[in-house]
């Protein structure tokens, strides 16, 4: 019986290299905009210990109580890390990182993992790239996270998007917005759907979430968080606010934009395109001035986002935007006999050096087929090495643009192939 074929996990993707090259560009562009903005990159592991995440996130998020990879080892708990904020506020508080003063500008780029249902826009295996300030409680801080965020998708061409923003205060003014849901929602719970119902008791913010028909209309009437902002918080918000119009930062207030996670404090945002579907997310975040205290460290505001890379794909190519095709090939060498293979191998440096990029046939083919391997990889030249050539030192140079062939020796040909960019 023939050896049995395997197959991906369902959600899970293998990243081939025709799709890299664009990639590679969108990675090059966010480092680049870090690098303007001075955020520095943190690498954290992709396993996590699971109390970590569930106290982080909260334990009745959809993430923590249904969607988590988990496994055991031993005593351990490990979970396939699900976001990036959880991770990053770990490893400032283990590696004591706000004794360094000041505030912490990290920003990360990775995999992550959630055993959700998968569908366009949505895998089990995506990837992120995000940021977090941590250590200030300015909404100057939120604007630098906002505007970070911002440029990458300017950057790369991306601009029609729309910014959502809200306000969830902070936890009085939480407490204040709990209560007067609860009010609202109290004489209808009979009539909504069974996870609201649920969402009432545990956390009733959570249910103008909710996707479900029945509990539609009853959340179209709901009271709005910011009416039930304290002073501090308004005047957060307000300043947020003023500041993104100075900025000439277009957004729109979206009294409903509550986010998935339970750590958000005050300021909250999401990204939104109208071009990739239901999962319309391209990224978002928001404040979580508690979250570093929860996972054991010091009272520390923060703030960040985080922005998915699969989706920022489907909205750029819904837009026609053109990411830089894979790098052509500068020389293909093709070679006839074992004496010019030989050459050819121990000559590759030279051009490399060079800064050629350069490669010959590794399967030993016919030179036809090597001249058919070199068109496939867009080679702008081929060099036709063999014994006669060899020692005459007098090689044929073929730019496969427009066949033109010259006879040069050694010298000759990379100084032709170098100014000739
Ligand atoms: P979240 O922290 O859940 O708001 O996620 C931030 C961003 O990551 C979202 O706006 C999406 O762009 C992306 N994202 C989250 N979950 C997935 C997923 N399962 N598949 C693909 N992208 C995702």
């Amino acid at each position: 019986m023939a050896p049995k074929k395997y197959q991906t996990h369902h959600g899970m993707h293998d990243l081939l290299p025709e799709e890299l090259s664009k990639w590679q560009k969108l990675e090059s562009v966010i480092h680049e905009v870090a690098k303007r903005h001075h955020f520095q990159e943190i690498r954290t592991p992709i396993l996590e210990p699971t109390e970590l995440i569930a106290r982080g996130i909260g334990q009745l998020t959809d993430i923590v109580s249904k969607e988590m990879f988990s496994f055991e080892r031993g005593d351990d708990h490990y979970v396939l890390r699900p976001e990036g904020t959880a991770p990053v506020a770990r490893a400032y508080v283990q590696h004591n990182l706000h004794q360094k003063g000041g505030s912490q500008k990290l920003y990360y780029m990775g995999p992550f993992f959630r055993a959700e249902r998968p569908q366009k826009g949505r895998q089990r295996q995506f990837h992120q790239f995000g940021a977090e300030l941590i250590g200030s409680p300015d909404p100057m801080a939120d604007i630098e996270i906002i505007s970070f965020m911002m440029e990458i998708y300017d950057a790369i061409g991306l601009t029609d998007t729309s910014l959502k923003l809200n306000s969830v205060g902070n936890p009085e003014s939480r407490k204040n917005y709990k209560q007067a849901l609860q009010d609202h929602f109290r004489p209808h719970l009979h009539n909504m759907s069974e996870v609201s119902q649920h969402r009432f008791e545990t956390n009733p913010m959570r249910i103008l979430d909710s996707k479900e028909k029945e509990d539609q209309e009853f959340i179209e009437g709901a009271p709005i968080m910011t009416d039930y902002l304290t002073p501090e918080s308004q005047a957060h918000f307000d300043k947020v606010r003023r500041y993104l119009d100075q900025l000439n930062i277009p957004y729109e207030l979206d009294s409903r934009l509550v986010r998935g996670l339970d750590y958000y404090t005050e300021t909250a945002f999401e990204l939104i395109s109208d071009q990739i579907g239901s999962q319309d997310a391209l990224g978002g975040g928001g404040r979580y001035d508690l979250l570093i205290e929860e996972v054991g460290g010091p009272a520390t505001p923060a703030v960040g986002f985080a922005c998915g890379i699969e989706r920022l794909f489907l909205a750029a190519e819904s837009a026609n935007i053109e990411f830089d095709a894979a790098s052509p090939l500068d020389v293909y060498i093709v070679t006839r006999g074992d004496n010019a293979r030989e050459w050819a191998l121990s000559n590759l440096e030279t051009f490399r050096q060079n800064n050629l990029r350069t490669t010959m046939n590794f399967d030993g083919k016919s030179m036809k087929a090597q001249m058919k391997d070199a068109d496939r990889h867009s080679a702008r030249f081929c060099i036709i090495v063999g014994d006669d050539e060899l020692n005459a030192d007098q090689f044929t140079l073929r730019n496969m643009a427009d066949s033109a062939e010259q006879q040069l020796t050694f010298d000759q040909l990379i100084k032709a192939i170098t100014s000739d960019r």
